[in-house]
């Protein structure tokens, strides 16, 4: 399937490593044009190196905070600098941290909706006047698939992914008729250093070994196994293309089934 994304301009936000990265890589070997941020320098230019290296396409890249407005301003104005437009931005930033609501600060619920809500809101800002103007866009949101089924110990992004989802109903509503798409992708169990974290987390709460925790992360899903960062991708890519152009407003949840609910 052509899904026609060549010379189309992306933005992958939170992309040097785990499943920004996977998603930047498979839009750049789908033709697209790349620009990727993260906040460590050398981790997200290594990143941007290899993804060249992979793809033969040359990737825009900078080293921002996406928790600041002014940051996701300067990196969209440096991207329309280089290839004239955005027409695919995918919003990403790490996971807020898993505690038990007791034990949480209000400063880290402020955080968290930094993070996790804000830097979706800033990037939408900034890309869709274009995007209207252009009169086609695509505005992807990373979630996770606690926004269908909430995760024990996670009340941070149970809480704040739910607010993303709102967000973005509400723009797909409201900027459907310029040919802009707006939609989530929520993964499931995938094999990145986020993981890993809640993992070793798990492990020491529980006291069994990380190994353990992976097993019962596997059995909790009818594939009987963690996803990896490129099926994650894949799907991205497709919501990022012209073939998808009717589908708006949704969740797509890759998960290898772990949310049970029907819809
Ligand atoms: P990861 O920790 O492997 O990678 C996170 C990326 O975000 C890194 O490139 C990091 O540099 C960047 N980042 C973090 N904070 C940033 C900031 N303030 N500004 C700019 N860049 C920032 O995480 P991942 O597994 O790739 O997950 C991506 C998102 O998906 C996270 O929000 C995570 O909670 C969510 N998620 C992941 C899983 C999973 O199993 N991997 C499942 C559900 C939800």
């Amino acid at each position: 399937m052509d899904l026609g994304l060549k010379g189309r301009v992306a933005i992958v936000a939170a992309a040097s490593k785990g499943l920004g990265r996977a998603v930047a890589e498979e839009l750049a070997r789908e033709g697209a044009e790349i620009a990727i941020c993260a906040r460590t320098p050398a981790d997200t230019e290594k990143t941007a190196k290899a993804i060249e290296a992979s793809t033969g396409r040359a990737v825009l890249w900078q080293a921002i905070d996406v928790t600041r407005a002014e940051d996701v301003q300067a990196f969209v104005a440096a991207v329309e600098k280089q290839f004239g437009r955005v027409d695919i931005c995918v919003t990403n930033a790490g996971g807020p941290p898993s505690k038990k609501f007791l034990e949480i600060s209000i400063e880290e619920w402020r955080a968290a909706v930094d993070l996790n809500l804000m830097s979706a809101v800033f990037f939408a800002r900034v890309v869709l006047p274009g995007m209207q103007q252009r009169k086609w866009g695509r505005l992807i949101t990373i979630t996770s698939m606690s926004v269908k089924q909430p995760v024990d110990g996670l009340i941070l992004s149970n809480s704040v992914r739910a607010a993303i989802t709102g967000l973005a109903r509400t723009l797909a509503n409201e900027f459907g008729a310029d040919g802009i798409t707006v939609n989530n992708v929520a993964p499931g169990y995938t094999l990145t250093d986020r993981l890993e974290e809640l993992a070793t987390k798990r492990a020491a709460d529980a006291g069994v070994s990380r190994e353990k925790i992976f097993e019962q992360m596997s059995a909790s899903v009818p594939a009987r196994r963690i996803g990896r960062p490129e099926e994650f991708a894949a799907a991205v890519a497709f919501l990022a293309s012209e073939r998808a152009g009717y589908l708006n407003g949704t969740t797509i949840a890759v998960d290898g089934g772990w949310v049970r609910s029907l819809l």
